[in-house]
């Protein structure tokens, strides 16, 4: 398999340079990571920009009002942008990277009208109604009802660790419509907007003090039967899509960011006399050849569903499994390079990166799941349970 780039993608490359050189001095300064609502516009601001330029929703399908570019050329996008230090999607994740893909795969003419422009023009930000207290891992578990009455369902229950929830605009959700039916034939997925009767999002503090999601508690909550992405009990299927790329494509970008955390690790061990501690240096050798090798899956994958276009596959789930471990390690390493516990400076954005690493190998499906579907889609080793 050719995992070169042509000229055509190296010009494409080139210009996006130039835009990123011109753009990002622009940039108001980036607000506390604490403070979502002005996070937000943060966000949406540079989205905007992205639009502006015609670089929003490169990856997504030109009749989904996305730009049709490769997922080659948008593999170079997240380089180039990474490389230059511009900010990543934030408070646009959900929507940009899988509510919108899932809506731009699964939804009709209407609804892709209605909701994905506003996702690349930056005024719009979604979240993602799927957990709940007793359904995580076991997601097809949950219990949150939701009742036919007329052109509407009536939606009560509770949903957890939901990212964004006190920002957001829209939800996508599951629920389920058919309590009788086996666990995974009675769910739907539906858009709810955030701003409807009998919402209450209650904000969680994580390990690193950010209020990044919440619980939310839905009472009554009226959502339209024409907001349903996909038919009725069919959720589960729309929601391996949403999965899919949740795994597959949501944290590429994010694999370029950790290589030039790496390097300057390395810089500041070279700095700071670390350098010369040999098993130090073995770890960040092995790091280094860790994000290398998931560079290159990442191509391998890319070029994959450029062969077979559509849907990224199981295959996300390796990579998910490696780089959410890759990333723990890399900050455990850079507690090493830079002192250990006591001599953090807690204002250090290396805290906060250090803790947040933690939560990777549980969010977006824990890694014992991902070894799961690796062992049973992909090996096609026995089920577990
Ligand atoms: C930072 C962060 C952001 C998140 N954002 C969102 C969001 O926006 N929206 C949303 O809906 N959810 C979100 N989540 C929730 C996340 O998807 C769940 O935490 C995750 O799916 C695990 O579910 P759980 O926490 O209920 O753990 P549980 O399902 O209770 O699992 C507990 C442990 O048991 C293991 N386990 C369970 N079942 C099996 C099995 N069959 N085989 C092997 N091991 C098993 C798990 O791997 C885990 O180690 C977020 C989580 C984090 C950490």
């Amino acid at each position: 398999m050719d995992l070169a780039y042509t000229e055509a993608e190296e010009e494409f490359r080139r210009r996006l340079r130039e835009w990123l050189a011109g753009a990002l001095p622009g940039l108001p300064p980036k607000p506390s990571p604490d403070d979502w609502p002005a996070r937000r516009a943060y966000d949406t601001t540079w989205q905007r920009m992205l639009y502006d330029a015609g670089y929003a929703g490169l990856h997504w399908p030109a009749d989904a009002g996305g730009r049709g570019a490769t997922p080659t050329q948008h593999l170079i996008y997240l380089e180039e942008t990474e490389k230059a230090g511009a900010p990543y999607v934030g408070a646009n994740f959900v929507g940009l990277l899988h509510a919108g893909p899932t809506i731009a795969a699964e939804g009709t003419a209407e609804q892709r009208a209605r909701w994905l422009p506003p996702v690349l023009r930056g005024e719009a930000v979604w979240c993602q109604g799927f957990s709940e207290p007793d359904a995580g891992s076991d997601l097809a578990a949950l219990r949150t009802r939701a009742v036919r009455d007329g052109d509407s369902y009536v939606i009560s229950g509770a949903k957890t660790w939901t990212s964004h929830a006190e920002v957001a605009d829209w939800c996508e959700l599951l629920v389920r419509t058919d309590p009788d039916a086996p666990k995974h034939r009675g769910i739907s997925w539906l858009a709810m907007p955030m701003d409807a009767p009998g919402i209450t999002v209650r904000p969680l503090r994580t390990l690193a003090g950010s209020r990044e999601f919440a619980e939310m508690f839905l009472d009554e909550v009226r959502v339209p039967v024409r907001n349903r992405v996909g038919a009725e009990n069919d959720g589960w299927r729309v929601t391996m899509v949403t999965l899919s790329f949740e795994r597959g494509t949501a944290f590429v970008g994010e694999v370029v960011a950790c290589r030039r955390t790496l390097d300057a690790l390395a810089d500041e061990a070279r700095r700071n006399g670390r350098w010369d501690d040999v098993v130090l240096r073995r770890r960040l050798g092995r790091l280094n050849a860790e994000f290398r090798a998931l560079w290159r899956l990442t191509q391998w994958n890319v070029a994959e569903s450029e062969r077979t276009g559509g849907v990224p596959g199981t295959g996300g789930s390796v990579f998910k499994l490696r780089y959410s471990g890759a990333r723990q390690e890399l900050y455990g390493a850079a507690a090493e390079v830079l002192g250990g516990g006591d001599a953090f400076d807690l204002d250090r954005e290396w805290v906060l990166d250090r803790l947040s690493s933690l939560s990777y190998t549980i969010a977006a499906g824990t890694s014992q799941i991902q070894r799961n579907i690796v062992a049973e889609r992909i090996l096609g080793l026995p089920k577990g349970r």
